[in-house]
């Protein structure tokens, strides 16, 4: 039902960002105020709830559905951003883009060692932006309770890479 729903609202965008990607474009989700409060149902229904300290989103639609799980789970949220972004002081983590690299942080104050901590990202291609922010994680002394994505892309490999971390992997739609 949700999944029927969230595949009529996705709006497939061909060649954006660049030539050759179809772009998933989750905004009119927004535009549903009841489409929304079903997403993070949905997600909360299938998540291991009592394994789950904290929710991490990664910029920038990461935040929208992130901090909305969080609130449900009556957890905080720590947000993931490129580098620069955040102010106070940071850890880095290196990752490979198709062409060239890029770098994600996390305050070093995000949550305590011993965090068991839930990523959120709108959607999982190639794994390598929640295999990043599951380093970021590690690197703070925390560990990944499981992953909630809206969409999953489920040709391209990343769901495997994220086993390594957890096989707590939820994602409403896949492709
Ligand atoms: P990846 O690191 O390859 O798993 O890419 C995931 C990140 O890139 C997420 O933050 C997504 O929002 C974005 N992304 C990658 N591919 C797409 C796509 N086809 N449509 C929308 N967003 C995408």
């Amino acid at each position: 039902m949700i999944d029927q729903q969230l595949k009529s609202a996705i709006r497939d965008v061909p060649n954006f960002p660049k030539p050759g990607i179809i772009f998933k474009d989750i905004t009119p989700i927004l535009r549903n105020p009841q489409l929304c409060e079903s997403v993070v149902d949905s997600l909360v229904a299938q998540l291991p709830v009592t394994r789950i300290d904290a929710v991490a989103g990664i910029e920038s639609r990461g935040f929208l559905f992130g901090l909305m799980l969080a609130q449900r789970l009556g957890k905080p949220f720590v947000p993931v951003r490129k580098q620069g972004k955040l102010p106070w002081r940071t850890v880095s983590q290196e990752y490979a883009l198709e062409y060239g690299k890029a770098v994600l942080e996390i305050h070093e104050d995000a949550f305590e060692p011993g965090t068991r901590v839930l990523v959120h990202d709108d959607l999982l291609a190639t794994g390598g932006t929640v295999t990043a922010t599951s380093e970021l994680i590690r690197k703070l002394g925390g560990s990944v309770a499981g992953y909630a994505f809206i969409v999953s892309l489920e040709s391209l490999g990343g769901r495997e890479q994220l086993y390594a971390y957890s096989k707590d992997i939820f994602s409403l739609i896949s492709y």
